[in-house]
């Protein structure tokens, strides 16, 4: 469930009509729904907690929607913060997550970047090769401290929605595998400066059925207790994200109830474990749509249908990226009859488009659109391609909204280049 409605004709954002976003802030823009985050995030937790899993930590996928903003208000409902950089532990910092509900996780950390993490006090650190772990205690070692590690493993499971975004098979760079990882953590157990305390997977995103999680999950169970068999400490289980979410027209992803459901029943020899979960798309994409203008539609002698819209890939780039689908919906609702017509952006790529063949309402030049569930993985992964400035955020809480990340001017966006001056 979302707070974007069809409201006296004209599409809201929980009580704020988007045309008085658009007209007051500007397009293209994202909006997000305050309401939205919070209850997707308390539906996941909740879920967790009623099919009795224990005080689950519940780190939210940082890289997913990454605003100070959004990381605040879900850290004030306990939330933690999965990360995959300095960067991204920076943020979840100064939004106020604190280190003990920080993940830090990625397949190419830099000695500095562990440094960073280690003295924020991250809960854990994933370690996802056997060089790495040599780094993580090297450093631990310089800074006099004991490294909390745990390995992600790689289960070698087929998962998600597409090739770009499916990380659990073996031929992915992500985790070791379940020998290495045993392997590892004794090593770990025997070093000073090393603290393993748990394994780790992640195996896709946008995952729309319950078996290859359960799959994989089953695995990670085995392993846990053949770790435990063989007299190693282990209390922590991190089970990673990847929940689909309802795209429109596509199959229903597993609610967090069913996930939940499955995650208890799969868990429950497990004694004296703490269970992790790192979603991003789950709580983030249908909390946001971002809002373009329509410039024209150019209309081909033979008679294709362009409709030119503000927005570019470089806004958006889920359907260049991953061939995504994203609802288009007219902010003024009508009754007209479809036309058929491909949906692009200004940018000089054919890759700029964002939907081919699609039977819209009639839409002219001004006309306003929102591209619906783009709250994860839209403004995160913008750029400036083609020189456009940032799109800017927006958040919207009842009737009143206030604006996230303000749209860069022109003499910002080329403030921090250096003219060199070589004649
Ligand atoms: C991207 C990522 C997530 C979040 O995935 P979603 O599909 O957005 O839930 C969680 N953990 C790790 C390690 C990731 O890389």
């Amino acid at each position: 469930m979302n707070h974007f409605e069809v409201r006296g004709g004209e599409l809201h954002c929980e009580d704020v009509p988007l045309s008085r976003i658009a007209a007051e802030v500007g397009t293209p823009v994202y909006v997000y729904s305050r309401a939205t985050f919070e209850r997707h995030f308390t539906v996941f937790r909740d879920a967790l907690v009623q099919a009795g899993v224990v005080d689950p930590l519940v780190a939210y996928a940082v890289k997913a929607n990454s605003n100070l903003s959004i990381l605040k208000l879900l850290s004030a409902l306990g939330a933690g913060a999965d990360t995959v950089s300095e960067g991204e532990v920076r943020r979840a910092l100064a939004a106020g997550v604190p280190g003990e509900r920080i993940v830090f996780s990625g397949v190419g950390k830099t000695r500095g970047e562990i440094a960073f993490a280690l003295k924020a006090g991250v809960s854990e650190i994933n370690v996802e090769s056997e060089p790495e772990l040599k780094l993580v205690a090297q450093v631990a070692e310089e800074l006099g401290l004991r490294a909390p590690v745990v390995f992600r493993v790689n289960p070698d499971v087929a998962a998600g929605g597409h090739a770009k975004i499916a990380t659990g098979k073996a031929e992915n760079k992500f985790g070791v595998s379940f020998a290495e990882a045993a392997r590892l953590y004794a090593n770990a157990s025997n070093h000073p400066h090393l603290n393993p305390l748990g394994v780790a997977c992640h195996i896709g995103s946008q995952i729309t059925d319950l078996a290859p999680f359960e799959a994989a999950f089953s695995k990670m169970v085995g392993l846990v207790e053949s770790l435990r068999g063989e007299g190693m400490s282990v209390e922590r289980l991190d089970l990673g994200g990847g929940l689909g979410v309802p795209y429109f027209n596509q199959p229903d992803p597993p609610s967090p109830v069913d996930y939940a459901a499955m995650v208890a029943r799969v868990t429950k020899g497990l004694k004296d474990i703490r269970l992790a979960f790192e979603p991003g798309r789950v709580i983030a994409a249908n909390a946001g749509v971002l809002l373009a203008s329509v410039i024209h539609l150019h209309e081909r002698p033979e008679g294709r249908k362009f409709l030119v819209l503000d927005a570019a890939m470089n806004d958006l780039i889920r359907p260049a990226m991953y061939d995504a689908f994203h609802d288009i919906r007219p902010v003024k609702a009508t009754d007209a009859a479809p036309v058929v017509m491909d949906v692009v952006g200004p940018v000089c790529e054919t890759g700029d488009t964002f939907t081919r063949e699609r039977a819209l309402p009639p839409l002219g030049a001004g006309d306003l659109v929102a591209f619906m569930s783009a709250g994860a993985y839209g403004a995160a992964m913008a750029s400036e391609y083609n020189s456009r400035p940032l799109v800017p955020e927006v958040l919207v809480d009842g009737d009143r909204y206030a604006v996230i990340r303000k749209r860069p001017s022109y003499e910002e966006m080329l403030a921090d280049e250096i003219p060199s001056d070589w004649k």
